[in-house]
């Protein structure tokens, strides 16, 4: 089974917890441009001085930096059977940039699973977000109480950056003018699922489940 997925959504909408269980049920590696992005910044790799000045602020790093990355990330041999892209596409560029790709692999997109949060939610949920500097997984401060480790690795939690007042306010600002315009790219295409992204983790969850099952069976 092949499966070429894109996880979309504003920042704060899911796709940080949604994306790790839909890569293991599907066997589909999660490419996070945000998290390859950050792998270079604590590496301090050319890539990784480039993007921390856009990314510390809440910017956009610029189109041709990231096309690049995902280009070389899916043409790795474990991306063979599909894959699901987590951060990317975030401007209708990019958007046309990945067609572009995938057509000359013959192997288009299956799905954008669009998860919705009104603005609100998600000012609320990024404010009281913990990280996991180790692993990336990410905590909410009301399901973490007084803890603040990881469960998966002990590794004491860590707010990024960008999830300081300022940049998710920013953040939430460059979603809409650059990032939600890629909904409309791609809605003429007919390959929009979308999905309350305010209902608990579990609900949202079966509810993807049970419309990629479908998809997956074309
Ligand atoms: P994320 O973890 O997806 O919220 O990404 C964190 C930051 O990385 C973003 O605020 C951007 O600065 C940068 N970034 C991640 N993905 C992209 C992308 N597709 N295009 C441009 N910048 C990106």
């Amino acid at each position: 089974m092949t499966l070429r997925l894109v996880l979309f959504g504003a920042p704060g909408s899911g796709k940080g917890t949604q994306g790790p269980f839909l890569a293991e049920k599907y066997a589909i590696p999660q490419v996070s441009t945000g998290e390859i992005l950050r792998e270079n910044v604590r590496n301090g790799t050319d890539l990784g001085v480039v993007a921390e000045g856009y990314m510390s602020v809440g910017d956009l790093v610029p189109d041709d930096v990231i096309v690049n990355m995902v280009r070389q990330r899916i043409s790795e041999p474990d991306a063979a059977n599909g894959f699901l892209l987590d951060g990317f596409p975030r401007t209708v560029p990019q958007a046309e940039a990945l067609d572009d790709m995938l057509k000359k692999l013959d192997s288009p997109l299956h799905s954008v699973v669009y998860l919705k949060v009104s603005h609100e939610v998600l000012e609320r949920r990024l404010g009281g977000r913990w990280t996991c500097p180790k692993d990336g997984r990410v905590y909410n401060e009301a399901e973490l109480g007084d803890r603040r480790t990881c469960e998966d690795d002990d590794e004491p939690l860590v707010q990024r950056d960008d999830d300081q007042p300022e940049a998710v306010s920013r953040r939430i600002e460059v979603y809409t003018e650059q990032t939600a315009p890629v909904l409309d790219y791609y809605r003429p295409q007919g390959r929009v699922l979308q999905f309350d992204g305010e209902r608990s983790v579990e609900e949202v969850r079966e509810e993807i489940v049970s419309q990629l099952d479908e998809v997956s069976k074309k």
